[in-house]
């Protein structure tokens, strides 16, 4: 979507291709025929530092639906509440006060965390082949930090267990959530369905003469060497375009590859999708008949592991721990539940995987990679995935003559963090007119 609507603006017509009946793919929202709402594939929050995210949005017109909070409660079994969140001393330090103040977390505690916060500053090689469990077992985290922070924040944040997550991208979310302005770690959640949202990229898109073709999956491609085209066959139908942009998890992309023409560099990029593993994320919808808190959101310590359960047993667990944390929840109704098992919802970000995210360029003529998985040096997020969409866009200007900027800038890092260096710059292309171009993406 992030491709085709900065396409679409810089003057291509494009015709969006999507194989279920909705757009937003794993940030999607659906109506459960269980409970009959229409719900969110499970909550989706972003942060300030999503910046392609946040230039989709605005691109679509629809970023005042986002809710924006800089405060994050962590609540202990028994209740004990701790605000992590901002204050009026310069980045980094301003989070000191508060997390200096958080009682869920022990002298010795915070002494290991502000360590290992120091350390994170230093600049680490992009290919490190260090876990974040190994690094945190050299920087002597104690278990308070280790189940109250790394696993609690950092594991969920990157879905993934420490010993599998690679140093430089638990340095980024340290860096941009914590460290790097007030602004980059503040929390974006929608305050309407994910569907809602992208019904204004359906608008932008037909506005401009652009179209999105639903309930169509794309089961091969071929390209014509002497019309330079491709032909795409769907179940819906076969399509024609000079440009091809595919923007799929990187399981379809490894099914979609026998179908494709054989191309040099085809069997590098079969090996490395192979090297790509997927996490799963369970989330459990509630309804009461009352309010049970008036916070926004919490993160609970001590939460267990929900996917081996049934769907009976994880509505029992979460209802036995949320009374836990929210006694009002003792008194309330339950009125209904739902429970979305994801089995594929994120990629891993294991120690060397940068080497099998491929750019936007693929082995076909004509032809641009995007999604989550590509190399955008970004985990599984809705920010990775708007960013590929966005460089696609770049390389797909380039290819047709026409460079230009797409892809948002990141935040500058504010007060002190301007002098430590870390975060790669950019060289700027111009924004410039209307391609004069009359190719279909
Ligand atoms: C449960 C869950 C919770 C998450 N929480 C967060 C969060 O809080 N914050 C965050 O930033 N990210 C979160 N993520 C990750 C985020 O949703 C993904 O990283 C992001 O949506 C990936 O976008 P994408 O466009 O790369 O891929 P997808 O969203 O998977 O989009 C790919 C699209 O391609 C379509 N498609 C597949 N095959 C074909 C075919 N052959 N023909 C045509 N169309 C096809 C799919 O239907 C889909 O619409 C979460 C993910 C899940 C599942």
């Amino acid at each position: 979507m992030s491709a085709a609507c900065a396409l679409s603006e810089a003057g291509l017509r494009v015709q969006l291709v999507e194989r279920r009946s909705y757009l937003g793919g794993r940030a999607s929202s659906y109506l459960h025929p269980g409970v009959g709402e229409v719900i969110d594939n499970c909550q989706h929050v972003l942060f300030g530092c999503c910046t392609n995210l946040a230039g989709f949005y605005r691109r679509i017109g629809v970023a005042d639906r986002i809710h924006w909070t800089s405060e994050m409660t962590l609540i202990e079994p028994g209740g004990r509440r701790s605000t992590l969140g901002p204050s009026w001393l310069p980045a980094p330090l301003h989070s000191l006060p508060r997390f200096l103040a958080a009682r869920a977390f022990t002298i010795g505690d915070k002494l290991a965390l502000v360590r290992a916060f120091r350390g994170l500053m230093r600049p680490i090689p992009g290919d490190s082949a260090e876990s974040l469990g190994a690094w945190l077992a050299r920087s002597k985290q104690t278990k308070g930090a280790l189940d109250r922070f790394w696993r609690l924040v950092i594991a969920s944040a990157l879905n993934a267990d420490i010993d599998s997550i690679a140093l430089p991208y638990a340095a980024k979310v340290i860096r941009e959530l914590f460290m790097s302005s007030a602004q980059a770690g503040s929390m974006g959640m929608s305050t309407v369905p994910l569907g809602e949202l992208y019904a204004g990229a359906v608008d932008f898109l037909r506005q401009r003469g652009s179209s999105v073709l639903l309930n169509a999956r794309v089961e091969s491609a071929a390209w014509d060497e002497e019309t330079s085209r491709w032909t795409l066959i769907t179940n819906a139908g076969a399509l024609k375009s000079e440009i091809l942009a595919l923007a799929l998890p990187f399981e379809a992309m490894a099914k979609l590859l026998p179908r494709m023409p054989a191309a040099k560099g085809a069997g590098g990029l079969a090996d490395q999708l192979e090297r790509h593993e997927h996490w799963p994320v369970c989330s459990v919808h509630l309804w009461f008949d009352r309010e049970i808190t008036t916070l926004e959101h919490a993160v609970v310590s001590a939460s267990r592991a929900f996917a081996a359960l049934s769907s009976e047993q994880a509505v029992a667990q979460a209802l036995g721990e949320l009374s836990e944390f929210f006694p009002a929840v003792r008194s309330a109704h339950l009125e209904k539940s739902a429970l979305v098992k994801e089995v594929r919802a994120t990629f891993g970000v294991s120690p060397g995987i940068d080497a099998s995210r491929p750019a936007s360029i693929s082995p076909w003529p004509n032809c641009f990679l995007a999604g989550d998985w590509t190399a955008t040096g970004w985990p599984s997020t809705m920010e990775g995935a708007a960013r590929s969409g966005h460089l696609a866009a770049e390389a797909i200007c380039r290819s047709v003559g026409e460079p230009r900027t797409i892809l948002n800038p990141d935040l500058k890092p504010r007060g002190l963090m301007r002098l430590a260096g870390v975060g790669a710059s950019r060289s700027k292309l111009g924004k410039g007119g209307p391609v004069r171009t009359s190719k279909t993406v």
